[in-house]
């Protein structure tokens, strides 16, 4: 009979990569392949270190910025997005550059293009400083988009022109948080454009949803995911305001703290859109080590999303 105390894992789905992050990688992985190493990224690829480690192990040289990168190596920039300035400079050198920018990220740049050709300010809600808002800021001139980060900030924004404004949003933001941000947009600015609900990507979307339908079944929550992910972190908000007070992020297994789980029953287990399946299974494996455990799988959508690599690295597939 085993001595160790039982435990249920709940295994949200979906959990971890997605389409974005996956083809980011893969380009790395390609661009390594077809031009041999070093090849230099600008910011981490997706924001995950176990990642980031793989490919440097590979050859890949990550900076912050271009000027980091000597003219003669091809770069690649992040997932998250750039502001127009990077691949400009990048072209001005004449430097090799591929845009591991995720399709649903270019798609919100592709939008705030066209309201400003429509004469529009815009106004972003996304979050100060992480490189995705600050990607989608810079694609337009200085001062034609305002960022709003609360409903708080919403009563303090001065457009331009309040006849004359959208929105646009961060791709992973709290899904419940920002329909009370858009609501509060509508309310202040009724002549507010913006897409039919915001622009929270499907795995977002997905990865929270799933994490709410096992929130009110267990006692902690541990988000595998990184300090500077955005859909990680919003992935432990999501858990405690959904009846889950033990909501953690966690890198990997060694940062679970195993004093806070002791007399716990049922564990909920997530992944962020850049924490790879090896980290989960680390983490089951811990618990394994520790509990007669039991796993399930709670699955709230599947997921068959797969994005292109871009024509340069096609060949090489
Ligand atoms: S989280 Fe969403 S927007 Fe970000 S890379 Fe993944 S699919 Fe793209």
């Amino acid at each position: 009979m085993s001595q160790k105390p039982a435990l249920t894992l709940y295994l949200a789905a979906p959990r971890g990569f997605c389409a974005g992050v996956d083809r980011a990688i893969k380009i790395v992985e390609m661009a390594l392949q077809k031009w041999g190493a070093p090849v230099y990224v600008r910011h981490e690829i997706v924001h995950n270190k176990f990642v980031v480690d793989s490919l440097k192990a590979l050859g890949a040289v990550f900076v912050e910025e271009l000027d980091d990168v000597p003219d003669d190596r091809p770069v690649i920039f992040s997932a998250h997005g750039v502001p127009k300035s990077v691949p400009a400079a990048a072209q001005a050198r004449n430097m090799i550059w591929v845009d591991a920018t995720c399709p649903l990220v270019s798609k919100v740049h592709i939008e705030a293009e066209r309201h400003h050709e429509n004469g529009l300010q815009m106004i972003m809600i996304g979050h100060a400083g992480h490189p995705e808002t600050i990607g989608t800021m810079g694609q337009l001139p200085a001062g034609e988009v305002l960022l709003v980060e609360t409903v708080a900030d919403v009563a303090r924004v001065e457009p331009r022109d309040p006849e004359k404004l959208a929105f646009i949003t961060q791709t992973t933001l709290s899904v419940d948080d920002t329909v009370e941000i858009v609501a509060a947009l509508r309310a202040r600015f009724p002549a507010i454009i913006g897409p039919h609900k915001e622009d929270i990507c499907y795995a977002t979307t997905n990865r929270q949803a799933a994490v709410k339908a096992i929130a009110g079944q267990i006692d902690a929550l541990l988000v595998i995911g990184a300090p500077n992910s955005s859909n990680s972190r919003r992935l432990v908000e999501v858990g405690s305001a959904n009846g889950c007070a033990y909501s953690q992020l966690v890198q990997r297994a060694t940062d679970i703290d195993w004093r806070a789980l002791e007399g716990i029953r049922a564990v909920g287990i997530t992944a962020g859109a850049s924490a790879p399946e090896v980290l989960v299974n680390e983490v089951i494996d811990a618990f394994r080590a520790r509990f007669d455990t039991t796993v399930e799988l709670v699955e709230t959508a599947q997921e068959n999303v797969e994005f292109k690599v871009p024509r340069i690295l096609r060949h090489a597939e």
